[in-house]
């Protein structure tokens, strides 16, 4: 083949890769198409980095294929971690994603030098800057979420101002690097106080703001492939990095909405500060509570029940004892709806997931638009493992750190149930005042046991 030829082959591959990156992005907006889009995904990524290798800037692929070992070591133990540690697994990906694009971004000043061109060196140091404030970031939000670190924020006086300044200082040398691209002893000063941004811009930020940051931090490290891609002159690169950046973008807004946040709120709010002594108290107030027999004869005589899953029915792992409960109720002739929060779980999508996977249809699946106007004329609003969705402090107490957060109103329907094992609090570190109504049945237990216990008594499957 001509080299004519196979540069033309490079390039419709990269066109094929970037128009299955677009289709993927569609696929994935629907529970329905999902698999699709991770598959089109995955094969639009290895014919990128195949024609990638393919390319005549290759010289040697010893290094490559050395790369390719190690990523794959690093990589695929990754792959394998629960579900429930997707987010910090995801942060850790982002941190990695940073860290490639800051260090090619470097290799790439130090081998232009001495001729840096002032705007090749505008591009490298803001690359660069956003490579290296994401590698941080991400660090830590990985190990708040995985709770190595503390989890509430961590705040002084005059942070925002200190951290704003650090920014500027970052700022200000990429500025002197550009109006003096030879002066070498700044650049590892630029990438040091990057580094440094980046711990301060999460450091602050609670658990409950996590799943925003996270996304952020997503669309950061899109923001700095895309640049990188300028910096290489790939066009793959570029495009690949602005969807990812701008999805990335999309998504935290769609959370800040989920959680009735605005974006400056999430950075510099410092949101989740609760006195832990507050729920504590709280923990001493009477509840009412029920046995597994108690509530299936409460569903049994139920006509309609809306499921709230949450964090708890993951971490349990209770997705196919709740579709045998499903299946159970349903044969009774009971009308079984699901409501989905857009921020239950621990990661955008986590419920929709779990359920899909023990094949509970997806016309169930309500949003929370549509469900929540339908609690009122519900039964029995069965809540497994979700804490702070259904807490409706977030509407009712202008002191609560959630108010605001829209959540499933389920102290709306007649009877809620709520199955988890303590009155422990969820997340976001508070105390919720649904366990303390009249109308609530509180179902202590692991949520696997306590659904399969249900089960039981309802002639299904399950056995506690
Ligand atoms: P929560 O974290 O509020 O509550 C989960 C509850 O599950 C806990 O109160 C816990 O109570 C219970 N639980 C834990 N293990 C079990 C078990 N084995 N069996 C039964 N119950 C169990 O979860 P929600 O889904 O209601 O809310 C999600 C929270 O996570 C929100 O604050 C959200 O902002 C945040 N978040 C969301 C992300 C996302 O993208 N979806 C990402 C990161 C954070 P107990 O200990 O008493 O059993």
């Amino acid at each position: 083949m001509s080299p004519d030829a196979a540069q033309n082959l490079i390039h419709l591959t990269y066109l094929v890769a970037v128009a299955l990156f677009i289709l993927a992005l569609k696929w994935l907006s629907s529970p329905a198409t999902a698999r699709h889009g991770v598959l089109g995904g995955e094969i639009g990524a290895a014919l990128a980095v195949v024609a990638t290798l393919a390319g005549a800037e290759v010289i040697e692929y010893k290094w490559v294929v050395a790369a390719l070992v190690a990523g794959a070591v690093v990589g695929v133990p990754l792959g394998l971690v629960p579900m429930t540690a997707v987010p910090q697994r995801t942060a850790l990906s982002h941190a990695f994603g940073a860290l490639a694009a800051a260090l090619v971004g470097s290799a790439e000043y130090y081998a232009r030098l001495p001729n840096v061109s002032r705007f090749g060196m505008a591009e490298i140091a803001l690359e660069v800057i956003i490579g290296s404030l994401t590698l941080t970031g991400s660090m830590i939000a990985a190990g708040k979420l995985q709770e190595i670190l503390p989890q509430r924020p961590i705040t002084f006086r005059g942070q925002n101002l200190v951290s704003l300044s650090v920014l500027g200082a970052a700022v200000a040398i990429a500025v002197a690097l550009v109006v003096h691209p030879e002066n070498t002893q700044l650049f590892p000063v630029m990438v040091a106080v990057a580094l440094l941004f980046g711990a301060l811009l999460v450091t602050p930020i609670g658990g409950a703001d996590m799943p925003t940051v996270i996304s952020l931090l997503n669309s950061y490290a899109g923001l700095s492939a895309a640049l990188l891609g300028f910096v290489l002159n790939s066009k793959v690169l570029v495009v690949a990095g602005a969807l990812d950046g701008s999805s990335g973008f999309i998504l935290s807004v769609i959370m800040c909405r989920a959680m009735n946040r605005s974006f400056t709120n999430v950075m510099f709010g410092a949101f989740g500060q609760v006195e832990a002594t507050a729920a504590a108290a709280e923990e001493k107030r009477p509840v009412r509570s029920a046995t597994p027999e108690e509530a299936a004869a409460i569903l049994a005589s139920a006509s309609k029940v809306i499921i709230v899953p949450g964090y708890g029915m993951a971490v349990a792992q209770a997705q196919h004892k709740v579709r045998e409960l499903y299946d159970a109720m349903t044969k009774r002739g009971v009308d079984v709806k699901f409501g989905i929060h857009p921020v239950a779980g621990r990661m955008p999508g986590h419920m929709n997931v779990l359920l899909a996977e023990a094949d509970i249809p997806y016309d169930k699946l309500l949003d929370m638009e549509t469900v929540n106007g339908e609690f009122p004329e519900t039964d029995v609003a069965l809540v497994i493992g979700a804490n702070d969705v259904t807490n409706p402090a977030a509407r009712l107490d202008r002191s609560s750190p959630i108010y605001g957060m829209p959540i499933l109103d389920v102290d709306k329907a007649r009877t809620a149930m709520v199955i988890k094992r303590s009155l422990n609090p969820g997340f976001a570190g508070i105390d919720n005042p649904l366990y303390y109504l009249d109308k609530t049945l509180m179902l202590f237990g692991d949520a696997k046991a306590f659904v399969a216990g249900i089960v039981h008594e309802l002639g299904g499957h399950g056995h506690p």
